[in-house]
């Protein structure tokens, strides 16, 4: 992509209404346009990060199982009102009518819609288990939308839903979405802690938020520090052994860990002094058991080996995508701006002409974005007339993490800089070594 032809509106100014960094940088490096309170525009820049934290998510739930599909934002009321939540739901449920004013909803969440489907086709065990998931817009109507996209009213989410014969197997499924998170997380570059959330009157232990620990989050967590050094469940992990989940769930629920919501001063006195970590937390996920809350009163049952109608045991999964985006930059970013993960950067490389129009400088980033651009890499290239300063304040706003700059001294030398934006070091080396970089 060459800058010249681009869309990315930076902003000189730091915005007055951003209370934190994430959403600072998100406004200043044009990732994101408010629209109205709490409603985003996603410009290119953001877009292009977003699109890869989905592809990762994406991939995780395929590993595990998961189906994808995709349900529409607005629903109809009747189906909430078969489940209860249509007048439990509250002020946070946007209502809307249509012209022949039949009562709609757009969805703040899909429990009831995924178990219409499924109850429209699904009938026998055989079936069993299954989990259909969708990445799609929601809306919540939140009393406080604050801090950018972090909590908005409009927002993405990944929501997933199994659905199984037995608890047993809502288990299996439930400890399936369980490492899909860790390895998702992991892959963002961030490390989420499974955190006890509250089951309300479903009981037992099978609610998990998921948070990263940040100065800005708006939860108070407590745990075990042991946990930022534990393995991440590998590649290779079989989602299919009951046993080798399970040992992946209890190992990482073996350690204290809870929200203020579910702590327990006594129990977290009890880890030894010098292992507690108190600090503020960003839910970027949560996974639920809900065993037949919804299957019951909408009628989702299955014939079992017995012969016999059984409710089917459900879960919910949800991540956001949304939110991830600006949790990442709380966890990766310095005074000069982001510093992205490379699963996760809008480009993989920036080429920086320092001397645009200078002829040996031209022809030397055209034949650098040519060659990793054919490498299948993510070029972004500043071919604009600004000044060389502009130019890098602008790369190292941005985020993008590897920077190769080309000057008319270096050039004249046949040689180019290439810069590691998270350390800033700087190495200069031959036009062909800074391709093979990302060539080879
Ligand atoms: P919170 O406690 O932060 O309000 P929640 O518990 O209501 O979130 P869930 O219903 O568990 O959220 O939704 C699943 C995921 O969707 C959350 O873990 C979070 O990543 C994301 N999410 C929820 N609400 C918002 C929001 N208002 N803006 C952005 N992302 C959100
Ligand atoms: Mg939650």
């Amino acid at each position: 992509m060459r800058l010249s032809r681009y869309f990315m509106p930076i902003l000189k100014e730091n915005p007055k209404e951003a209370e934190i960094v994430s959403h600072r940088l998100m406004l200043r490096a044009g990732m994101i346009r408010q629209q109205s309170q709490g409603i985003y525009s996603w410009l290119p820049l953001g877009k292009r990060v977003l699109d890869k934290v989905n592809a990762i998510i994406r991939e995780e739930q395929n590993r595990a199982g998961a189906i994808e599909l995709s349900m529409p934002t607005l629903q109809s009321a009747e189906l909430w009102q078969e489940s209860g939540r249509y007048d439990a739901y509250g002020k946070e449920m946007l209502r809307i009518k249509d012209r022949q004013e039949r009562p709609m909803l757009y969805g703040p969440t899909n429990e009831e819609m995924v178990t219409d489907i499924f109850r429209s086709s699904v009938k026998s065990y055989k079936d069993l288990p299954l989990n259909l998931y969708h990445i799609q817009l929601k809306f919540r109507d939140e009393i406080r939308p604050r801090f950018g996209t972090m909590r908005s009213r409009e927002f993405m989410m990944k929501d997933a839903y199994s659905f199984d014969l037995t608890r047993e197997g809502a288990e299996h499924s439930y400890n399936k979405m369980f490492a899909a998170y860790l390895r998702t997380f992991d892959r963002l570059g961030l490390r989420a802690i499974p955190m006890r959330a509250d089951t309300g009157p479903i009981g037992g232990n099978l609610s998990h938020e998921f948070i990263i620990l940040a100065d800005t989050g708006e939860s108070e967590v407590f745990c075990h520090k042991d946990f930022v050094g534990f393995d991440i469940p590998g590649e290779n992990t079989d989602f299919d052994s009951v046993e080798g989940l399970q040992a992946i769930f209890d190992k990482w629920t073996s350690l204290y860990a809870a929200t203020s919501e579910m702590h327990d001063e006594a129990a977290f006195n009890a880890v030894p002094e010098g292992e507690r970590l108190s600090a503020r937390g960003i839910e970027v996920g949560h996974i639920f058991y809900f065993g037949t809350k919804y299957s019951e009163p909408m009628g989702a049952k299955v014939q079992g080996p017995d012969g016999k109608e059984h409710f089917v045991h459900m879960g919910s999964y949800g991540i956001g995508p949304t939110r991830l985006v600006p949790a990442i930059i709380e966890a990766s970013h310095d005074d000069n701006g982001i510093i992205w993960p490379a699963s996760v950067a809008p480009f993989d490389v920036v080429v920086i002409n320092m001397k645009a129009g200078d002829q040996a400088c031209d022809d030397t980033c055209e034949l650098i974005y040519a060659a990793l651009t054919k490498a299948g890499k993510d070029v972004l290239y500043d071919d604009t007339d600004d000044r060389a300063g502009t130019k890098f304040a602008t790369a190292d706003l941005i985020g993008v993490p590897v920077q190769i700059i080309a000057g008319p001294r270096a050039v004249a030398n046949g040689e180019v800089e290439v810069k590691d934006r998270k350390t800033g070091a700087r190495e200069t080396m031959t036009i062909e070594a800074a391709i093979n970089r990302f060539v080879a």
